[in-house]
């Protein structure tokens, strides 16, 4: 087992990793900017480093200055959060060739799964059900044509270096897709510096549903269920469940299985997510991310398993605790993000909160870095926490949300509470009723 963890993160997936060291007895080694210095993350560290001035660039994402705060304090391990360096293939080979240990998989698993082309093409490989369209990148109109005509309109052109949800363009007509495929290359190639884009079969109302697998790194991968993300503005996740209200037992345990054989075919170290868009009873894949993801704990509400945990004891050899016989569902659960943003418009909002006082009893976790008289610096993402809630079922999971909801109190700025305590009362959202193009609707209607 490791003896010193470096977390090369902020905010609340840092605390939330620091907690996972704490239990296991790992001592802890947190790096800031000058911007987080009052972070509560670096005051509960056992030690900590500052890395360089606030802009991400200089700090979170500078791994010459990571990897000298490793040697500096001995850490044999880095845990990379979300975000930042945490699908970052060079940094887990420059770590690698460092005798560091990168909890999370191997550089070229990163690499893999980072290119879609190349991700997709592997989960086809794999068995795993993928989105119709063309095989690999396209680049003459001709051929798009031929291509969409084939799978039939509408089409979406993606970026293959895409992330965030930014460089897709959506074709209904082949009229539109001579403007869509230029247009998609040019913001591909001025944003990621890399044109290459691919064609797919635009799903018009899917849900977004997204496995929880681990490798073990020795051939053993297993599922922890999943996790329904279709609540989503401008394609970011804003509220997510676990399970689907669309799924049912049967469901699950088959696309589960195939996840599972897939990872352990690839002999995929730590955690990962499948993600799939899933409509009319079918699954097909659209990535895959290398890394822990924001809402994962709503995977550990219903299964009782610690994910971080798991990575630690996977990426130090010692393998998974469980076995995939040995993970039950139990209940359900939701997640709600907290954003320093308007609840209409989306504008950050940074600032001081001047009271923050969460929510408790039975089946509530918050995970969160900030406190009242804390000061939100305006340089990164605005997420400050996140509100977890569990029940023995949907129903019970929706009313304890309510009333969680009620007794959040977050002065000083501005967050999206407003925004999930009107959804929790919602009929649509009661009745589990909606797909990623669903919350866009409702809030182009409240306006
Ligand atoms: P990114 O890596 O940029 O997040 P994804 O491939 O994960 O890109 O897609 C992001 C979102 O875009 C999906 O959650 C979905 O809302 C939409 N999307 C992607 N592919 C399709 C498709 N084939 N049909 C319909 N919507 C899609």
């Amino acid at each position: 087992m490791f003896q010193k963890i470096l977390i090369a993160n902020r905010g609340e997936i840092a605390l939330r990793v620091l907690r996972a060291c704490k239990e296991l007895g790992i001592k802890t080694v947190v790096v800031h900017s000058t911007a987080d210095a009052d972070a509560m993350h670096v005051r509960l560290a056992d030690e900590s480093v500052c890395i360089g001035p606030p802009p991400s660039r200089d700090s979170y994402l500078n791994i010459h200055q990571i990897v000298a705060a490793c040697e500096i304090t001995g850490a044999d391990a880095v845990h990379p959060g979300y975000g930042f360096l945490s699908e970052n293939a060079k940094f887990a080979d420059i770590l690698a060739a460092h005798n560091i240990t990168f909890i999370g998989p191997s550089g070229d698993h990163i690499r893999v799964m980072g290119d879609k082309i190349e991700a997709k093409r592997t989960a086809k490989r794999l068995g795993i059900p993928v989105v119709p369209g063309s095989d690999g990148a396209v680049t003459e109109e001709k051929e798009a044509k031929r291509i969409a005509a084939e799978i039939g309109y509408p089409v979406i052109i993606k970026a293959s270096a895409g992330g965030g949800g930014r460089g897709m363009k959506v074709a209904r007509t082949e009229d539109d897709l001579e403007i869509a495929l230029a247009t998609a290359r040019s913001e591909a190639g001025a944003a990621f510096g890399d044109d290459a884009v691919y064609i797919e079969k635009y799903l018009e109302k899917p849900r977004h549903i997204e496995l929880q697998v681990f490798g073990d790194g020795a051939g053993r991968g297993v599922h922890f269920g999943e996790r329904d993300c279709s609540l989503q503005r401008r394609h970011q996740k804003v509220w997510e469940e676990a399970n689907s209200p669309a799924l049912n037992a049967d469901q699950r345990a088959r696309i589960g299985d195939t996840c599972a054989k897939a990872i352990a075919e690839l002999g995929y170290s730590g955690a990962g997510t499948i993600e799939f868009l899933y409509e009319n009873g079918e699954f097909y894949f659209i990535e895959m991310n290398t890394r822990l993801q924001v809402e994962h704990p709503v995977t550990e509400a219903i299964t009782g398993i610690d994910l971080v945990h798991e990575q630690i004891r996977v990426a130090s050899g010692g393998g998974l605790s469980v076995k995939q016989d040995e993970i039950k569902f139990n209940g359900h659960a939701i997640e709600c993000r907290i954003n320093a943003e308007d609840p209409r418009t989306f504008t950050p909002s940074p600032g001081t909160i001047t009271h923050f006082h969460t929510p408790g009893g039975l089946g509530i976790r918050v995970d969160s870095g900030v406190y009242s008289g804390y000061k939100i610096p305006p340089y990164y993402d605005s997420l400050i926490g996140k509100l977890i809630v569990h029940g023995r079922n949907r129903v019970e999971c929706m009313m304890r949300l309510r009333r969680a909801l009620d007794e959040f109190v977050v002065d000083g700025i501005k967050t999206t509470l407003p925004l999930f305590r009107d959804l929790v009362g919602n009929h649509d959202i009661a009745d589990g009723e909606y797909d990623i193009h669903w919350l866009e609707k409702y809030l182009a209607a409240a306006d």
